[in-house]
């Protein structure tokens, strides 16, 4: 309920960066299910990634390549997602393999796959 009646409203029109909250509540919105399906449909189910190397990987991922905290009026633009595999995923957030932490590693990897509700 929250996650619905926050998605498209408030964030689209305000912009701003969004609180750790609004992006939990981003990812299990049925508007970013229904996107995720569309963008990887739209990327033939493969990593956009592997595939300018040559190889063929299913995406399981959907990236905000513009970070969905710091623009989220981007949060549902189609130009500013790009379906990845998990590895490639990876690399594009360094920031995770730093953590040391286990438990912060899991949040935060919850909290970038969008794959909480897949
Ligand atoms: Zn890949
Ligand atoms: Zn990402």
């Amino acid at each position: 309920m929250l996650a619905r009646a926050i998605a498209v409203g408030i964030w689209l029109i305000e912009g701003g960066n969004m609180t750790r909250e609004e992006t939990e509540a981003f990812y299990v919105s049925k508007e970013w299910r229904r996107k995720k399906k569309a963008i990887l449909r739209r990327d033939h189910y493969q990593c956009q990634l592997c595939k300018r190397y040559g190889r063929l990987t299913e995406a399981k991922i959907v990236h905000h390549k513009l970070e969905l905290a710091e623009y989220p009026e981007l949060a549902l633009d189609d130009d500013n997602l790009i379906s990845v595999c998990r590895a490639c995923h990876n690399k594009l957030h360094p920031e995770k393999a730093e953590a040391t932490n286990k438990y912060r590693y899991r949040k935060h990897e919850d909290r970038y796959s969008g794959e909480r509700m897949a």
